[in-house]
């Protein structure tokens, strides 16, 4: 007899927006007049897709992976930090049946690069693209990310494995 066993995790982050600094939104480069400020390349969309997996699989969350205090993650691709999080849940037993993200941010529109975005992720998470979900919307001019200075994602995230009982 086997038993399907899934679990389900869910990813929140927030970036202060800067002048000066690449726009990196689901590990594309989104052409804007400003950036994302953090320690490595502030990948808003990553790091909750991150929160998501590791949530689900029980292994914490990002600053337990790569902590904000180490060097070697400075200015790093959060492509490479996803390639990670991507291998530590399948060595835990999981495979991910599928990710829905949303990015709330005024400005740019990011429809002309969500196909560039999950082209990024999917291989890294071993899943097609319809798989994965981007969506952006707009907080209606609303709070911090109205007055623009930061933008937020969300993110949920599904494994499943099948163990045998
Ligand atoms: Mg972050």
């Amino acid at each position: 007899m086997t038993t399907s066993t899934c679990r389900v995790g869910l990813g929140y982050d927030v970036h202060r927006l800067v002048p000066g600094r690449q726009l990196v939104l689901g590990g594309v480069v989104v052409p804007a007049s400003f950036g994302l400020e953090g320690h490595s390349d502030a990948d808003v969309l990553l790091h909750a897709l991150m929160d998501a997996l590791l949530g689900a699989a029980g292994q914490g969350d990002i600053g337990v992976h790569f902590s904000p205090g180490e060097d070697r993650w400075r200015g790093v691709s959060s492509l490479v930090l996803l390639d990670r999080v991507g291998s530590l849940v399948r060595e835990q037993g999981w495979q991910v049946v599928n990710v829905d993200c949303t990015v709330v941010l005024e400005r740019p529109r990011l429809l002309p690069y969500v196909a560039a975005m999950k082209a990024a992720i999917g291989p890294r998470l071993a899943l097609d693209e319809q798989a994965i979900g981007i969506k952006a919307t707009t907080n209606e001019g609303l709070g911090f990310v109205g007055r623009e200075e930061g933008i937020a994602a969300m993110a949920v995230a599904l494994l499943g494995r099948v163990a045998a009982s």
